[in-house]
């Protein structure tokens, strides 16, 4: 497993409550498919909907969004659009972010077996810095013409976001963690992420490490991406190389995305894209927004459930070639949901006689 969920989470008779927050486009749409597919496997999980999206900006759906998962610890997430002409509109994605305390953004980039790119055994586990930076919503223009934008690294968020991505290594076997940055030109703000990694390094004498150059981190991605183990980054570094290393496994539709504080834990997909030209049309890949769920199962130490949906997922993808239009193929969103479930019901059958 990934990681592991606090014990106070609400579980009645092995069972868990989990948020969902619906977001814009084909965040509900993608939701409701999650939940077909977990009563078909007959997950142990009940959902509590709350409504949230680019409309609901009054500061009470906020509210309730944020207590729901205080309540629950665990929330599954559709992406809410964010207006760029406003600019007191305030991402809500941030805001979520920032007042959980969700300081670590994990997505994990590995070839689908069955999905074609150009690259084979892409195997990436990127660590991003998920609530400073340039992420820190300190803009202003004191002077016409003259913008200043903040991007603030402390020596504590950036030791923790290290700390992780080293105990990310060691439970999972890896070998390398990289520290991305431009401390090149950053002397004081990147440089303090960079030695906060050297620092936590030294801890985990059996995990090496190394440090790149966004740039030269950026050129390496698309041509020699196989290098990379895991990957620790600030805010918007970290952003922009996720894109590219989910391009290199097949897009926004096929990656899933977590983020985790002490207490609570969202997941959504990888990208965080709301996907609103697709919506309602029927085209949307489901396969991160699946993963997505199958990662919250493992969450939850549901292990045997998120075995079998994300098994029936590589399935769809490899063996039954049941592909999106985002994947070259001609399927409906509805199509896979419907592969994957036929796949999972003969196989829990046996589970309950
Ligand atoms: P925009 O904000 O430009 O409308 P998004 O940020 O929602 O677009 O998505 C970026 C790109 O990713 C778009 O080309 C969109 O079609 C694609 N995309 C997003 N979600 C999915 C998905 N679930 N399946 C396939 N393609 C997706
Ligand atoms: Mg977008």
């Amino acid at each position: 497993s990934h990681f592991k969920a606090k014990e106070n989470l609400s579980k009645y008779g092995g069972r868990n409550t989990v948020t969902l927050l619906t977001g814009d486009g084909v965040g509900p749409e993608l939701l409701s498919h999650v939940q077909e597919v977990f009563r078909y496997a007959g997950a142990p999980i009940d959902f509590e909907t709350v409504e949230i999206n680019a409309n609901t900006t009054d500061p009470e759906y906020m509210e309730e969004a944020l207590l729901s998962v205080e309540r629950n610890g665990v929330a599954l997430k559709g992406n809410i659009e964010t207006k760029y002409d406003d600019p007191s509109f305030k991402s809500m994605n941030v805001a979520l972010r920032t007042e959980l305390n969700l300081f670590a953004s994990v997505v994990w980039c590995k070839s689908l077996p069955g999905v074609n790119t150009r690259h084979q055994n892409v195997d990436i586990i990127m660590i991003r810095e998920n609530t400073e930076g340039e992420y820190s919503n300190l803009e202003h223009e004191n002077v016409k013409g003259v913008v200043e934008s903040l991007k603030i690294i402390t020596a504590q968020k950036s030791t923790k976001i290290a700390k992780y991505a080293f105990d990310f290594a060691v439970k999972h076997g890896r070998k390398k963690v990289t520290a991305i940055h431009k401390a090149n030109i950053m002397k004081l703000g990147d440089g303090l992420f960079l030695e906060c990694c050297r620092q936590v390094a030294c801890q985990y004498p059996d995990i090496q490490f190394t440090d790149m150059i966004i740039d030269n981190a950026s050129m390496q991605m698309v041509s020699r991406p196989q290098q990379f183990d895991v990957l620790v980054m600030p805010n918007l570094y970290g952003n922009i190389l996720m894109n590219v290393a989910a391009g290199l496994v097949g897009g926004p539709g096929v990656v899933p995305g977590m983020n985790i504080g002490e207490d609570y834990a969202v997941f959504e997909m990888g990208l965080r894209n709301s996907g609103k030209s697709l919506k309602g049309k029927n085209v949307a890949n489901p396969v991160g927004m699946l993963l997505a769920s199958c990662d919250l199962l493992d969450y939850l130490e549901h292990h045997r459930h998120a075995t079998l949906i994300r098994e029936s997922v590589m399935t769809v993808l490899s063996d039954k070639q049941v592909h999106t239009p985002d994947l070259g193929g001609l399927s409906t969103t509805l199509e896979v949901i419907q592969a994957v479930i036929d796949d999972i019901k003969p196989k829990t059958k046996s589970w309950y006689v």
